[in-house]
């Protein structure tokens, strides 16, 4: 705090303090490790376009090393590890997700999301990293995972890529923007390590797909509209798909902890469908159908209508939410005709707002402090 004599904490030890209490880690490692975190399975298409279904196994594991060390701004992943998981954990973890899926029956993908990097050794063991590798190769799945930009080190890739060629991992990009990255999403990367990732990825024959997020923390509505289509169009060309999250809110974050205050509200759905709209044209994005000739851009408003997810006015939520995903499938910008509500106009005030105002942080109806407080927000 300026002017006392406290010395100065970082705003993640306030965030992270309280999940460091013996009753928060009695609570996380109450969690059987040897039962995966989840198991289901998905429509879903395969990079060539075709349906088939998806198995999707999220796991308990050690967790991200950057979380440990300090940890995105919005991720809630933490809540799902423990940190004493070892190989033979994961192992019974695995067998455990075939056991619930029947050997994967009927699939033909399998994501499996370890809520960090799948391939840091640190995070993962290298042997059970290579069971999965060959397992779902040598039963002809398709294996989606997940990494940190600059974890895609080239040795690495080259050893993922010979023990299952052709597999997508995906990027939590979150924003094409280097000051986004360090300031509001506390990325742990900069765009710089991205290109370097998709290059080694491209170079060793896998698939690059990109999360990108919608309105970080400390970013207005409007900004969020602007900068996320900027950031679509500079990340399409190098991916072959994009996800966009609208952010939702998950628990024990410093975006959870900005929305209590009251200073954050999810996104509207509006804006999506106004980032849509933005992008369509110049991305010129495929259906699922043909999914291998370009770039695929899904946007998946997670807790879709809640007030932890993107949201409008609570009448048209499920019209608009179902609209943006049609269009994840369909690359149809047509989804959106015909869709109103009296809420837009009130939607589209703000947005002029946030866009004519010196207020960084938004003048959004939910940030209900005082207008002092808005107009002194950094
Ligand atoms: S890198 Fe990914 S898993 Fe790690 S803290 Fe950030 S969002 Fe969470
Ligand atoms: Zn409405």
């Amino acid at each position: 705090m300026l002017g006392s004599e406290e010395r100065a904490v970082k705003v993640h030890h306030l965030v992270k303090a309280p999940e460091n209490t013996p009753e928060s880690i009695k609570f996380r490692e109450s969690w059987d490790a040897k039962k995966p975190a989840t198991v289901y399975k998905t429509p879903e298409r395969l990079p060539d376009g075709s349906l088939c279904t998806a198995a999707t196994v999220i796991l308990r594991t050690k967790g991200c090393e950057w979380w440990w060390k300090s940890g995105c701004t919005f991720c809630g992943y933490f809540n799902d590890v423990r940190d004493d998981v070892t190989s033979d954990d994961l192992h019974a973890q695995w067998q455990e997700a075939k056991k619930r899926t029947n050997n994967f029956e009927d699939c033909s993908m399998v994501k499996v999301y370890t809520s960090g990097t799948f391939f840091e050794d640190k995070e993962n063991p290298p042997d059970w990293q290579e069971t999965v590798l060959r397992e779902t190769y040598e039963n002809g799945l398709h294996l989606v995972i997940e990494a940190q930009a600059h974890l895609c080190k080239e040795e690495k890739i080259k050893w993922v890529a010979e023990r299952h060629p052709g597999c997508t991992v995906a990027i939590g990009l979150e924003a094409y923007d280097d000051a986004v990255l360090r300031f509001n999403c506390n990325k742990g990367f900069n765009t710089k390590q991205w290109h370097k990732a998709v290059d080694i990825l491209r170079e060793n024959g896998l698939r690059v797909k990109s999360y990108l997020l919608f309105k970080p923390p400390f970013m207005s509505e409007g900004d969020s509209i602007e900068q996320t289509s900027a950031w679509i169009r500079a990340v399409a060309p190098l991916s072959d798909e994009i996800s966009i999250n609208p952010m939702n809110i998950q628990k024990k974050t410093i975006v959870d902890r900005i929305h209590r205050a009251r200073q954050y509200r999810p996104p509207w759905l509006w804006s999506l469908v106004k980032m849509i709209k933005n992008i369509h044209e110049d991305v010129q994005p495929v259906s699922a159908e043909n999914a291998s000739e370009g770039c695929r851009i899904i946007v998946h408003p997670t807790a879709a209508g809640m007030i932890r997810g993107s949201h409008n006015c609570g009448e048209c939520d499920q019209d608009v939410a179902a609209a943006i995903e049609r269009y994840s499938v369909s690359a149809d910008i047509q989804e959106f005709d015909g869709i109103d509500c009296h809420c837009k106009g009130i939607w589209k005030n703000e947005i002029q707002l946030d866009r004519s105002l010196p207020v960084p942080l938004g003048i959004g109806r939910d940030r209900r402090i005082s207008m002092d407080n808005v107009l002194r927000a950094p």
